[in-house]
């Protein structure tokens, strides 16, 4: 079980997954093209106000 740092797996993990803003729950897209589309919706809360999780990531350090 060695998996440290797979780039390949790391970049999957994170482009497909988002964050919503409002409640901040993961959501997988499996397609960037409904994420253009704005048809991608929070479980949730409904929402369309959604950001990549590695963003969110980047942010916390700023
Ligand atoms: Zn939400």
């Amino acid at each position: 079980m060695a998996e440290r740092s797979n780039p390949v797996a790391d970049s999957r993990l994170f482009t497909d997954v988002y964050v919503c803003r409002n409640c901040k729950a993961k959501i997988r897209v499996s397609s960037q093209k409904l994420l253009r589309m704005n048809a991608v919706r929070c479980r949730r809360c409904g929402s369309k106000a959604l950001r990549p999780k590695h963003r969110e990531i980047k942010k916390l350090k700023v």
